[in-house]
């Protein structure tokens, strides 16, 4: 587990990739700056780390793309102290984006290997949820709502009910919504019982599947 001065060159010029294509949010470019993203692949894969692209982990599954995450990222408009659900821990990068970007972040992984493997090492490199739980995405955590944010990290078939009426009053939801191909979903909940609802383009996520039972 080495992080180099190489490393941190590739780093920078990824932040600058990432701003290129129209992030604005100086706090995420900041954390793309910071977050050793080769740490979170396959060491044998490393070289890939530092290009704005999907890469597959353990488990069928994927490290989102970059730029995907700064955008996502850039959509729940982060203040430090904020109360995070994240859907989809995965590598645990975008966890670790928001951390330090200074949210308190409660991330939820369906698979097993994936959430023992990622639980370690979060823990080993000091980026600390303040929980990690093994179980349903589609349930949200009502346990500890309300949410300021809710970031689904697979693409959903539709936006489960749970993650909505988890948010507070001014809360954000960004959810990649669609089958084959999502839709950028943004919904803010503007009262008890109203949501704004924007949308931002095209991207392709693997699914958020549905419980196994
Ligand atoms: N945020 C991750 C991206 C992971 S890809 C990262 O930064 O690396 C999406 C993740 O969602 C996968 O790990 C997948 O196992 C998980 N997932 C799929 N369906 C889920 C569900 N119903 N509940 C929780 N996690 C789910």
């Amino acid at each position: 587990m080495k992080d180099t001065l190489k490393h941190q060159g590739m780093r920078n010029q990824l932040a600058k990739t990432v701003a290129a294509k129209g992030i604005t949010d100086k706090k995420v470019i900041e954390a793309i700056k910071s977050i050793p993203r080769h740490l979170f692949m396959d060491s044998s894969f490393e070289d890939h780390a530092y290009q704005d692209k999907a890469f597959p982990i353990a488990a069928n599954q994927t490290i989102s793309q970059p730029y995907t995450v700064a955008f996502q990222t850039q959509l729940l408009e982060i203040r430090p102290g904020d109360k995070i659900l994240e859907i989809g821990t995965g590598s645990g990068y975008q966890c670790a984006v928001l951390i330090e970007m200074g949210a308190q972040v409660y991330t939820i992984e369906r698979q097993n290997e994936l959430f023992k493997k990622t639980s370690r090492f979060l823990s080993k490199i000091g980026y600390k949820p303040k929980k990690i739980i093994f179980g349903d995405g589609y349930k949200g955590l009502p346990d500890e709502a309300p949410f300021d944010g809710i970031i689904v990290t697979a693409g959903a078939p539709f936006v489960p009910k749970p993650l909505m009426s988890q948010l507070k009053v001014g809360g954000k939801l960004v959810i990649p919504v669609g089958d084959e191909i999502q839709t950028m979903t943004r919904f803010t909940r503007t009262s008890e019982k109203e949501f704004k609802k924007e949308t931002y383009g095209d991207f392709r996520f693997v699914p958020l599947l549905e419980d196994r039972n």
